[in-house]
């Protein structure tokens, strides 16, 4: 099967080296945007204009699934626009193609997880294990659906925190 890594913006900050992945390596559009740092630029824009690195714009499908998977495994609320299109990408990409994604992101990572897609830890080992998290306020001890993006609590204002189901 052909080989297809994707990128974050956290495997561009540890400086890998995508000339020596023996594949096609991808990273979606809403990445590309969000880097400011100069010398990550510089290095990326290296990378894409040696036809090395692809810059896709992630498909409205592949997204829903991304967002669905993230809402399974609780990670949705902490996850930005920039890593849903990784795992967006990462799912469009796993058809037909064996997939890789480099990301220091555990929310990422976690949500790869869940969805049997392979992933590296650039940095840092990844994680090994799923876990599901339940998103609560630590001050009235209320529970939140993993689709609330606020981050405060409804009734008393509190930033929410989240832990491990189980
Ligand atoms: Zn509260």
């Amino acid at each position: 099967m052909k080989k297809a890594y994707v990128i974050d913006a956290t495997a561009i900050f540890a400086e890998i080296n995508p000339f020596v992945l023996d594949g096609e390596v991808y990273i979606p559009k809403r990445v590309v945007e969000e880097i400011r740092d100069s010398s990550s630029k510089f290095r990326l824009d290296a990378w894409i204009s040696a036809g090395k690195v692809r810059v896709v714009d992630v498909g409205e499908e592949s997204m829903k699934k991304a967002e669905k998977e993230a809402k399974k495994t609780g990670d949705f609320p902490f996850l930005s626009q920039a890593d849903l299109e990784v795992i967006g990408l990462a799912i469009e990409l796993s058809k037909g193609r064996e997939v890789v994604v480099f990301s220091d992101d555990r929310g990422v990572q976690n949500v790869l997880l869940s969805l049997g897609i392979q992933f590296k830890g650039v940095k840092r080992k990844g994680v090994e294990k799923r876990i599901v998290w339940i998103l609560y306020c630590p001050s009235c001890g209320r529970t939140f659906p993993p689709s609330y993006r606020k981050g405060v609590c409804d009734a008393c204002g509190a930033p929410l925190r989240r832990k491990p189901r189980g």
